[in-house]
């Protein structure tokens, strides 16, 4: 046995360093412990965990230990419904008995939009097999007998809901995988890192260990241990309190344990400890900590809490002792205020490290020990199959990229916190931590009334306001107050001309001998000719999208991959990490240099013309090419293309010309009758035209052929990833298939909006699918959902609909999936 305990053997390491590994997990808590245990199910044995202190000495032995299923986000809840289902057989696997209580638990909605929220999330559940149900107050009464229920709108039941002791949780783990034949070291900490031959060797006070793959687990100190690696974390320890009453005789009385409560309208969550309540409210103005010089993080901070600060939660306090009058009967005996780690948008980071070759995290987790396993799971599909099941994208830590600075992380992770239990509007960003990235064009686009939003840091107008026009978004899924004016910036577009800034495109220059069947190599379909562009496509190993790039071709080797703005660290990662070794292919970055002007419409051709003095009719400059051209003595690229459906540029140029290249543009188009437009009546225009959203409709949950991309798809090349799989798939049948659906209006007198993304699509009343990107179509006056639906019930027949938050809305299928212009007629003129 290599274990000691604390007493016997302080501060010692607990077991022989070896000198190498395959993979290294640095950190203990619940999460770490999980990913080793995972690693080792997996058949990875030769697997080593390190960690500084004792096991859960971090932020883990203290958590209340709730472990919901629900959650708004589809992955967060295939990672937290995997966790609970497999602590419920935890103990028995690994030998290690272990308290878990699954109570159930009930949460209360005090609006029309939050039982709406409940409806949705119900049905994303039952799509994963997960059970909600609805609930009345009385029914919320009969098993909460103590509850307030008259000023309620309704609640919902989550019948596996539970609370587990994390320690246990984490030993039964470091169990599970020791007993697989993993390592486990305690007192170890590891204080540096470096790259040698292709290995990382890891620094310790006990010497050094060499290893092919590390994992960062450390909980709140993951900055700390990512600088070993040249990597900033954004990692925020915000300070998260629970308070623990005495026993309460009511309780006491009782054969069974309280349902977990969960207020989400008021902001915290109850539950039974022992014969009394603990309460831990998510309170607005809540407190960060060791983010300057003047509070550094101490060296050590094991088994540590922060002085208490009840005054913070007193309205939380009080609005909980009148929905429970129970708990203002009983004196507090215990709080605890601990350490909670905070991504800028509270979700975990689990996946390749950004930049830094096989080098993972697993770390900043807010729901470390309801998701310990599912990252777990997760991570280890990653590292060992370089895949995972399903899309990981939400918790993918390339999502936070150059923007993210440490006062961007620590303004989005308070935000976050106090808005924990909120509801997500789609369309709705909120404020903290905006102007990250703006061009040189943000005034003039503020003057013209510019309400912007947030995309990948850059700040782009999602929509102009009209005179008197206030932006104040309702907190609602109904239809926003600026859908006249989105509607009305679309019919312009569609009229006359319409210019949007595009600032943000992701940029990077391939080039050299060999670029070109490197290129074909990784994409599923053909590269555009020299002096083209073209839409490729990257798929994984088993055929699943990874991303969408516009290829031009500016040389028989030389291409400008142009990617979305939320892609930047991804598509850099899987273009750099995929060159050979010894390759004289050079991938540089150009993104922060370069902006884009979108310009389109159908007097786009003549105001075009007039700007550069060259024919611009589709025969002198056809859709798909491009031309470097001078617009008012400035040099740009003008691509033929346009997202919008209409005839159309983009207009790429230096960052520093983006100014008078607008001004040129606007001036000359005056006579055309230029106008702004926005984003959000981009979304909708691309939607009428059937053009796919990275990270909406194009996931990696689904295959190229599953996502209706077969046309990108050439099973005739000599070879390209994923062509075993998809050419299986092929010969096979796909057993889902992409479609687009117009949506009927809601009855008189119904609330308003959109299908939400994830919404359940129906065929005969029978779940068939999910609904992937929706909006408004404004130029042909429809409600639009994409979705992936079941093959099978498809090719079946029946009436199709689909669920918006809880209301049926009757469904009809479009023919070729294009609403608008579907034989491209207005982009070639
Ligand atoms: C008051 C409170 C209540 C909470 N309640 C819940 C709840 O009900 N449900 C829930 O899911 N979550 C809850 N949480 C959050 C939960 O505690 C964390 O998300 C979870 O513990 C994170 O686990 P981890 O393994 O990622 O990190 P940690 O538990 O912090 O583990 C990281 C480990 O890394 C080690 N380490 C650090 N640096 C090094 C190094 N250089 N070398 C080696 N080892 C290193 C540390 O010593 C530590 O043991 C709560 C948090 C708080 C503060």
């Amino acid at each position: 046995m290599d274990e000691v305990s604390v007493n016997e053997q302080a501060n010692k390491p607990t077991g022989k360093l070896p000198g190498s590994a395959r993979v290294v997990v640095i950190g203990g808590g619940a999460v770490g412990a999980s990913v080793l245990y995972h690693l080792a199910e997996r058949g990875w044995r030769d697997v080593v965990l390190l960690e500084k202190n004792e096991l859960t000495s971090g932020s883990t032995w203290h958590a209340a230990g709730n472990c919901p299923n629900y959650v708004g986000s589809w992955t967060i809840m295939k990672i937290q419904s995997y966790s609970t289902s497999l602590y419920r057989k935890l103990g028995d696997l690994v030998d290690y008995p272990m308290n878990y209580h699954v109570t159930g638990a009930i949460r209360l909605a005090h609006s029309r939009q939050r039982m709406e929220e409940f409806r949705h999330v119900e049905r994303m559940g039952r799509q994963m097999g997960i059970e909600f149900q609805e609930m009345s107050p009385a029914e919320m009464q009969e098993v909460y007998p103590f509850l307030e229920t008259h000023d309620l709108y309704g609640g919902q039941w989550d019948l596996l809901d539970g609370d587990i002791d994390p320690a246990q949780l984490t030993q039964a783990l470091a169990k599970g995988a020791r007993d697989m034949g993993a390592t486990v070291i305690r007192f170890c900490p590891v204080t540096g890192a470096r790259r040698e031959n292709g290995e990382w060797v890891l620094s310790t006070p006990q010497g050094d260990i060499r290893c092919e793959y590390v994992v960062n687990a450390s909980g709140y100190r993951a900055n700390e241990v990512g600088r070993m690696f040249g990597r900033d974390v954004p990692c925020i320890s915000l300070a998260h309190q629970y308070l623990v009453t005495e026993g309460i005789p009511e309780l006491a009385a009782r054969d069974t344990k309280l349902p977990l409560l969960r207020d989400p309208d008021s902001s915290y969550y109850l539950r039974q400890e022992k014969d009394g309540l603990l309460l831990g409210p998510y309170e607005k103005g809540c407190r960060a900590h060791w983010t300057d010089a003047s509070d550094p993080m101490p060296e050590d901070f094991s088994f540590q809490l922060y002085s208490d600060d009840l005054e913070r939660l007193e309205w939380y306090i009080e609005d909980a002792c009148a929905r429970v009058p129970l708990l203002g009967t009983a004196g507090i005996t215990r709080v605890v205020n601990g350490p909670i780690p905070y991504a800028p948008d509270g979700l975990p980071l689990i996946g390749q490290m950004p930049g830094v070759p096989n080098a993972f995290e697993a770390c900043v987790f807010t729901f470390g020990i309801v998701q310990a396993g599912g990252a777990g799971k997760l991570l280890s599909e990653i590292i060992v199959e370089g895949e995972s099941e399903t899309d990981s994208w939400a918790v993918d830590p390339r999502r936070f990229t150059d923007h993210v600075t440490h006062d961007y992380a620590k303004a989005k992770a308070i935000e976050t916190y106090s808005h924990e239990y909120a509801m997500h509007f789609p369309q709705i960003q909120w404020p903290a931590g905006r102007k990250a990235k703006t061009s040189p064009l943000y005034d003039t686009l503020a003057e013209a009334g510019a309400a912007f939003g947030s995309y990948g840091g850059w700040e782009r107008a999602d929509w102009f306001l009209r005179d008197g026009e206030e932006d104040r978004p309702a907190d609602s899924y109904d239809r926003q107050h600026w859908f006249d004016a989105v509607g009305a910036e679309c019919r312009h577009v569609a009229e006359h001309v319409g210019v949007l800034e595009l600032t943000g495109f992701s940029r990077f220059l391939v080039k050299g001998p060999g670029a070109t069947d490197w290129l074909r190599g990784l994409v599923t379909g053909g590269l555009p000719k020299v002096g083209r562009i073209g839409l490729v496509y990257f798929a994984s190993e088993k055929g699943k999208i990874l991303t969408e790039m516009t290829a031009t071709r500016l040389g028989e080797d030389e291409f400008l991959m142009m990617t979305g703005a939320g892609a930047y660290w991804h598509d850099r990662d899987l273009l750099k990490f995929r060159l050979p070794a010894d390759s004289s292919i050079s991938i540089t970055d150009v993104t922060a240099s370069m902006a884009t002007l979108l310009v389109t419409g159908p007097k786009a051709p003549a105001l075009m013309a007039e700007l550069t003095g060259e024919a611009t009719g589709h025969e002198d400059f056809p859709w798909l090419t491009y031309r470097r051209m001078s617009i008012a003595g400035i040099e740009v690229t003008a691509i033929r293309v346009s997202f919008a459906g209409e005839a159309g540029w983009e207009l790429h140029c230096d960052m520093g010309d983006i100014k008078p290249l607008y001004d040129a543009v606007w001036a000359a188009g005056t006579a055309h009758r230029i106008a702004n437009f926005g984003m959000l009546a981009l979304d909708s225009m691309r939607l009428e035209k059937g053009y796919r959203s990275w990270k909406a409709d194009l996931t990696s949950d689904y295959t190229m052929f599953e996502s209706g991309l077969g046309r990108w798809v050439n099973l005739g090349k000599d070879s390209f990833v994923g062509k075993a799989a998809l050419q299986a798939e092929h010969q096979a049948g796909v057993t889902q298939g992409f479609v687009t659906l117009t949506l009927e209006d809601p009855g008189d007198g119904e609330p308003f909006g959109e299908a939400v993304y994830l919404s359940t699509v129906l065929i005969d009343g029978n779940a068939a699918g999910l609904v992937v990107s929706a909006g408004y179509g404004h130029r042909v006056g429809k409600s639009i959902a994409m979705a992936v639906v079941d093959s099978a019930m498809l090719a079946a027949g029946g009436a199709v609909s689909v669920d918006v938050l809880g209301r049926e809305r009757a469904a009809a299928l479009v023919e070729g999936d294009v609403l608008y212009d579907p034989d491209n007629s207005r982009m070639k003129v």
